[in-house]
């Protein structure tokens, strides 16, 4: 069984023996079309379910990536997503695709900051980026916004203009998108009130990693992840979010959404085994940093329903594909 803190321990040896930092030198990396950016591996970058910002930013709201074939990809950008990307030696130009869960701002806030980020340390080739209706309002907005810095940069510095480099779609169920090198597809799962919020698949040659995104129990998920290598899935644990729920002053409210639209952490563990999934990895926990909330106690929930390879993710924490 893998629990958190022994799988730290595994990923550290693995960061260590793929030999550190995957940054090659500046020189080198302007020479080169498509620098190392590494093995496959999936990085949890942001686990906290929720949009609160905590000391040592840790944990941070929801954000991930994927690094496969050399070609990455962020799902979430929640808010310290491009720090997050930054402590894990990722390249911020290198960044190619985005995808968004769902416009809460636990997933979507940093999303014009991410893409500044890369083109202020040198992007200059092309983001897509997909994410549920809004998406496009989103960006839209954060151009309205930065469009004084951004043109003056353009004129003053030289550089390309970022709005022609990041390329939005909107995306529905169903087929997202498709390359020679990946298949994603977007199952809708239910989080209410929000209805455009989805589940989302990739499909590597030899590899199928499924993020739940935020949803109730919602056994449909199961098919969908049939048989994935990792299911990243949600987590709520029933008798800590009192805690939350004790600290709000709109106590009532809060606690009818969360049980409305999130899943305990027992209902996760049932999805993984009817899914038959080869690992499971909770993230996006809520409640995240609850006093008195062992990991012990979410390891308990799961372990009612699911038996298989348990991995409580991390901020940070690297898994190999
Ligand atoms: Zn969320
Ligand atoms: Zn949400």
């Amino acid at each position: 069984m893998l629990t958190r803190r022994n799988f730290l321990a595994a990923g550290v040896t693995a960061t260590t023996a793929l030999g550190g930092p995957f940054l090659a030198p500046r020189d080198s990396l302007a020479q080169q079309a498509a620098p190392n950016l590494g093995p496959n591996r999936l990085v949890t970058l942001g686990t906290r379910g929720g949009p609160a910002i905590r000391t040592g930013f840790t944990p941070s709201p929801s954000a991930n990536l994927i690094v496969f074939d050399n070609v990455a990809y962020v799902i979430d950008t929640g808010y310290g997503v491009s720090f997050k990307l930054v402590e894990s030696k990722f390249p911020l130009p290198q960044l190619r695709y985005i995808f968004i869960t769902h416009h809460h701002s636990d997933h979507n806030a940093e999303f014009g900051l991410l893409t500044y980020n890369a083109w202020a340390m040198g992007l200059k080739t092309q983001i897509d980026a997909y994410g549920p209706n809004g998406m496009k309002r989103l960006a839209q907005g954060f151009w309205d916004a930065y469009k004084f810095d951004i043109d003056t940069r353009i004129a003053d510095e030289g550089r390309p203009d970022l709005r022609r480099l990041v390329s939005v779609h909107e995306y529905s169920e169903g087929e997202v998108m498709k390359t020679d090198k990946v298949r994603v597809t977007a199952l809708r799962n239910v989080h209410p009130p929000i209805t455009e919020s989805f589940a989302l698949k990739f499909e590597f040659p030899g590899k199928t990693i499924v993020f739940s995104g935020d949803t109730a129990y919602h056994p449909p998920l199961a098919q969908f992840a049939k048989g994935a290598d990792i299911l990243v899935h949600e987590a709520m644990l029933g008798p800590a979010i009192e805690f939350i729920v004790r600290a709000n002053p709109n106590a009532a409210t809060i606690l009818k959404h969360l049980q409305a639209s999130h899943t305990l952490v027992a209902d996760v563990g049932r999805i993984a085994t009817d899914a038959g999934v080869k690992t499971l990895v909770l993230s996006h926990f809520v409640p995240a940093d609850a006093p008195n909330v062992t990991e012990q106690q979410w390891i308990d929930g799961v372990r009612e329903t699911w038996k298989g390879d348990l991995v409580l993710a991390k901020d940070l924490m690297q898994i190999k594909l």
